[in-house]
């Protein structure tokens, strides 16, 4: 199924993310986490990407898992560090498996990274032009609510997001934020712009106190006061940061919901039993 359809009717959805495992050894634990994940029956599942392609052969494995769960992947591509042949190859393996939603991504730029040559590409915008000629794929892309890293301002992020939305992106997908009031802003300044394919609003349940410099460093948002104090009375206490970083990670989906965002994606970072907590803290929302 793809997922403009799913989200078409503007009901609420909820969406998970995995990541595949970097060691083929390692794919049992992957897809016994996928299929404990679907239980908690989320929309969608998407699969993450290695960079420069690694793992991308344990992506297809773990989206056919999904699958076979009956639930809908959207498997992750990455581009900048692959050829354009080897980035049009994983296209065609995905469509072979059946494979029917692309996240088009550029990817981080490594450290010592040569910006590359005519081979490769060098923005989202010209692989979503790829995808567009290998098949009917359903396309999402990546969005920041507090701004890309790399950008000068929000004008030109927003300006780039624009031209790739406009090259027929189906839906996009927001980096984590941990302050609503800051994807509020965001939702107004793409309608100004005209970007007008839904948004989904990802969100990162942070529950223990060393995931959350990564995530921060990774992501470059902002962690509001209020998080910061809970990380700071539970942070050296592994159950209750636990307990209330999903707890605040749920008053997030309900203040969302409450202001009308209704497609939210969870990063679940391969912890079913977070990802099923967060959908019991909503199980009465969820079928209003
Ligand atoms: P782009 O849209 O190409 O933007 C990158 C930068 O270039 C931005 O600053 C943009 O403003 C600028 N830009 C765009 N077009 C132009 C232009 N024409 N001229 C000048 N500047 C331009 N990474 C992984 O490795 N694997 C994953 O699976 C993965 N999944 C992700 C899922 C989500 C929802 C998000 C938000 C991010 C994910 N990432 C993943 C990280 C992502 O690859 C990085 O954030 C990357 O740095 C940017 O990717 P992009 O597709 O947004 O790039």
């Amino acid at each position: 199924m793809k997922i403009s359809d799913i989200l078409k009717n503007n009901k609420i959805t909820v969406s998970f993310e995995v990541f595949p495992p970097k060691a083929w050894d390692k794919i049992e634990n992957t897809r016994a986490v996928v299929r404990e994940m679907a239980k908690a029956k989320p929309s969608f599942m998407s699969v993450t990407y290695g960079a420069a392609g690694t793992g991308s052969g344990f992506a297809a494995e773990i989206a056919d898992e999904v699958s076979k769960c009956g639930i809908t992947p959207l498997s992750h591509l990455t581009c900048l560090t692959s050829t354009k042949n080897k980035v049009t190859d994983v296209i065609d393996t995905f469509k072979s498996r059946g494979i029917e939603n692309i996240l088009a991504l550029r990817g981080d730029i490594p450290e010592g990274f040569v910006f590359p040559d005519a081979q490769h590409y060098h923005y989202a915008y010209e692989l979503i032009n790829t995808i567009k000629t290998r098949g009917d794929f359903c396309i999402g892309g990546a969005c920041y609510p507090e701004v890309h890293p790399e950008s000068a301002c929000l004008v030109d992020d927003i300006e780039h997001l624009k031209q790739k939305v406009d090259c027929g992106l189906d839906f996009l997908t927001t980096q984590m934020f941990f302050d609503n009031e800051v994807f509020y802003r965001f939702r107004e300044n793409c309608a100004i712009k005209g970007i007008n394919v839904p948004i989904i609003a990802g969100i990162m349940p942070i529950t223990n106190a060393s995931s959350i410099v990564r995530s921060i460093k990774l992501s470059g948002c902002r962690l509001p006061k209020k998080f910061k104090k809970i990380v700071d009375r539970f942070g050296d206490n592994p159950g209750a940061m636990k307990q209330a970083g999903i707890i605040y990670a749920t008053e997030q989906i309900i203040d969302l919901m409450a202001n009308g965002q209704n497609h939210i994606h969870i990063y679940t970072m391969n912890k079913p039993e977070v990802a099923q907590s967060i959908m019991n803290g909503l199980s009465e929302i969820l079928y209003e």
